[in-house]
């Protein structure tokens, strides 16, 4: 039988004994229990003590599907309601001011149960989604991943106080669970780092200037936590993986001098992922913290070398993430150990953990029955990854020998994975190995297709247009619904999608836009479209990730060699384009942003598996243009997102990813107009590598940005056309045609009028029809006065 915590392995921790931990857990539970009580506490059909029922069954399930795995030391305080950031903010007490009177409305403790002593539930989700009075705390992606975290709002007077009631209640529920728990908290220093001047702070104001201040309350928490029986404690440092400035790392010293030096605390495990902790390494190993965590696995792997480099951790504990927690696939056993072999010789102690926290990855491939058995060996979800876990750390504290049977049914997974004909397909690699400078480049310079498309097009100066997607109602959804339960079948499916087209079409038209869309009423989702068209690509039935909230997605897995059987858009952008006189523009996602929302392969370089994306999707952008479309869009969103945590490793990734968008787009006439989109409002990092995709036209988001990026563009010497969002979409308030005109003409002091289109930031899928009609009228209002002007 393997060890429990409850069994001999949780009291040992001599000398020789290796153990197996991870840092978190998925939340949600199987049946995503948890995001059904937390919506249902919402709509006032769960009470706050059902809730917090749910939420400690969860927490014990996990913690015993953990110590069953074989799992020595649990994590605990992991489990959030929301968001581990925002259970941060309250631990330290950073309420925003405006949220204060949610927060401290404290009634009956009965009816409002509190996440932690200080907060109660009501005030907690205030601070989340905000309320008709107050605004949520801003959400920002959590370093490279898809999960997205409440953004810490800080100040000069932002006044800390420690709440370790949600630390501590967790702890103790693991501890008479018989568990052996090491609570997981966001580290001093990376909690500082990702936050940002509240509103009405200046904004050059740099909230890592409250460390002092902050240091004293992490130790009073670890105190508590001491008190209330944890031995270790681990504290996530994240941000120490990104580039740092000397007086960034300075002060990451300085607080682990201070942790650790305290009398009364746990021993501190300090944990990073994602990347290699390069100069933060020997920062960290020189403070009198008692472990370092490292993950070990893809871009971190340098950790070994850097590890080496600094002498090693002698007298300390190392926690060594070589099983990846944000891939889906099985580990390579052999190889973990021999990595662990190497760092044997390097620490104190060696222990075995996933890289980073099971947060990122499904729970279970037990629940996959549509996936072929033979495929599932070679995937591994959370479940499984602990399972690997325990299996490298049994291997390397009593010897390979006594995992035999594992690394022999490990070596004869990855041999099958290698040789199936799923993950090589010759044709695909033949035509991949072929492609040439010539296939990434258009015939002719903008310059020329410019003019060219001037005459194929005949726009107007200002052309009206918008991304992509105009409101998915319910009946659409419900008509998706439908045809997957049978209840209509797929000719009455395709009547409903067109007659949404038609509706569209139609309202454009008389709207007066210039570039109209179809609408994408047939898609589910801008990646899982394609993706379910593609062979090479798995879909998952219960692959849920949690995004932010109780907001989970599915990601499909990109496991093989890709291909497009036939074309996938092209019916229905024909069929909008029979319905009008004026361009339909075709809608694709690129390769990039493919890859970004999925679940990649581990066994060939990203570029490798970018250029087989770019390579299906080029033979749909070539499709449409034959069947008459002289407008095409190939959305980017996630360029900007994929952008590699170390400024080192960016110039290859922008060179793989904007040669990946010109071999999708390269293969059209110069008189057929590329377009690409892309979100979020920060793009000064990638301003040359706008430049470098070549397409004809960007639409951007910039309506909140008031137009900046424009001016950001034509700084940078952008030459070709752009239209930044005059529209914000990400509001329901419907923006004055007066307001869209004032936007526009700051456009045109910094881009000349040939070369600016009007639209709005983003798709409209969210939006509903009333605000959408208005707001879309208002902007050809807004375009024809400031043409009118020209
Ligand atoms: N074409 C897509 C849409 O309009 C783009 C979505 C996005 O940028 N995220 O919905
Ligand atoms: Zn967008």
């Amino acid at each position: 039988m393997t060890e429990t915590a409850t069994g001999t392995g949780a009291g040992r921790s001599a000398a020789g004994t290796v153990r197996a931990t991870v840092y978190g857990y998925p939340r949600q539970g199987r049946g995503r229990e948890l995001k059904k009580a937390v919506e249902g506490y919402w709509k006032g059909r769960v009470t706050a003590g059902e809730l917090r029922r749910t939420a400690e069954e969860l927490r014990r399930a996990n913690w015993r599907q953990l110590a069953d795995a074989g799992i020595h030391e649990v994590p605990t305080g992991d489990f959030s309601y929301y968001d581990h950031v925002l259970d941060t903010t309250v631990m330290v007490g950073a309420v925003p001011e405006r949220h204060r009177a949610a927060v401290e409305a404290a009634p009956s403790p009965s009816s409002r149960p509190r996440p932690s002593a200080g907060c109660p539930l009501d005030g907690y989700f205030a601070m989340a989604r905000g309320t008709q009075d107050v605004a949520p705390l801003e959400m920002t992606k959590w370093f490279d991943t898809n999960y997205h975290y409440l953004v810490p709002e800080l100040g000069p007077d932002t006044v800390f106080r420690a709440d370790s009631g949600k630390q501590v209640t967790e702890l103790r529920e693991a501890l008479a669970l018989g568990h052996r728990p090491r609570p997981v908290l966001v580290g001093p220093v990376t909690y500082l780092l990702l936050a940002k001047p509240a509103p009405g702070v200046a904004a050059d104001f740099d909230p890592l200037t409250l460390l002092d201040r902050l240091l004293p309350v992490y130790a009073e928490v670890l105190a508590d936590l001491r008190a209330a029986g944890a031995e270790w404690v681990q504290l996530d440092e994240p941000a120490l993986v990104q580039d740092r400035t000397p007086a960034e790392l300075h002060a990451a010293g300085r607080a682990y001098d201070g942790l650790g030096g305290l009398t009364d605390r746990p021993r501190l495990l300090v944990a990073s992922y994602f990347d290699r902790l390069g100069d933060a390494l020997p920062v960290l190993a020189g403070t009198p913290v008692d472990g370092l965590a490292l993950d070990f696995t893809g871009a971190a792997a340098g950790n070994l070398d850097d590890l080496a480099a600094a002498g090693g951790l002698p007298g300390k504990r190392l926690v060594a993430g070589v099983v990846n927690g944000r891939n889906v696939w099985i580990n390579d056993l052999e190889k973990s150990l021999s990595t662990l072999g190497t760092l044997l010789g390097l620490a104190g102690h060696v222990d075995v953990a996933a890289s980073c926290s099971l947060l990122h990855v499904p729970l279970d491939t037990a629940a996959e029955h549509d996936i072929d058995p033979q495929i599932l060996r070679w995937l591994a979800f959370a479940r499984q990854k602990t399972t690997e876990v325990v299996t490298l750390a049994r291997g390397l504290g009593r010897g390979t020998e006594t995992i035999a049977a594992e690394l022999a049914a490990n070596r004869a997974d990855l041999a099958a994975r290698a040789a199936s004909p799923i993950t090589r397909v010759p044709a695909v690699r033949t035509r991949a190995a072929a492609v040439t400078d010539r296939d990434t480049r258009r015939s002719q310079p903008y310059d020329r297709r410019a003019v060219a498309q001037r005459a194929h097009l005949s726009l107007p100066l200002l052309p009206t247009t918008t991304i992509g997607s105009f409101p998915q109602t319910g009946e659409l959804r419900t008509a998706r619904a439908d045809l997957r339960a049978g209840r209509i079948d797929a000719v009455a499916y395709e009547e409903r999608i067109e007659a949404e087209i038609q509706e569209v079409i139609s309202f454009q038209e008389k709207a007066g836009l210039d570039v109209l869309v179809h609408g994408e009423p047939e898609r589910n989702d801008m990646v899982q479209y394609f993706a379910e068209q593609l062979t090479g690509y798995l879909a998952t039935r219960h692959g849920w990730v949690q995004s932010y909230g109780t907001r989970y997605v599915r990601p499909p897995i990109l496991a093989g060699d890709l291909a497009r059987p036939e074309p996938m858009t092209v019916r229905w952008t024909t069929y909008a384009q029979s319905l009008t006189e004026r361009p339909v523009k075709g809608m694709l996602t690129g390769p990039v942003t493919m890859l970004a929302w999925s679940f990649v392969r581990d066994d060939q370089p990203l570029a490798d598996t970018a250029r087989q994306v770019a390579l299906a999707l080029r033979d749909e952008v070539n499709d449409l243009e034959e069947a008459g479309t002289s407008v095409i869009q190939v959305d980017e969103p996630a360029l900007r997102e994929t952008l590699p945590l170390r400024a080192g490793a960016r110039p290859a990734y922008l060179a793989w990813a904007t040669e990946a968008f010109r071999l999708t787009t390269g293969g059209v006439r110069p008189d057929t107009q590329i377009h690409t989109h892309m979100c979020y409002a920060e793009f000064g990092d990638i301003l040359a590598a706008i430049e470098d995709l070549d397409a004809d036209v960007i639409s951007l988001e910039a309506a909140r940005s008031h137009m900046q990026i424009a001016g950001e563009l034509a700084g940078a010497g952008y030459s070709r056309a752009a239209g930044p969002g005059v529209y914000d979409i990400h509001s329901p308030r419907v923006p004055g045609a007066d307001e869209a005109a004032a936007l526009l003409r700051k456009g045109l002091a910094a881009l000349p009028p040939e070369r600016l289109w009007v639209n709005p930031d983003c798709g409209l899928k969210t939006r509903g029809w009333a605000e959408v009609r208005a707001s879309l009228e208002n902007l050809v209002t807004a375009a024809r006065t400031v043409r009118a002007t020209l």
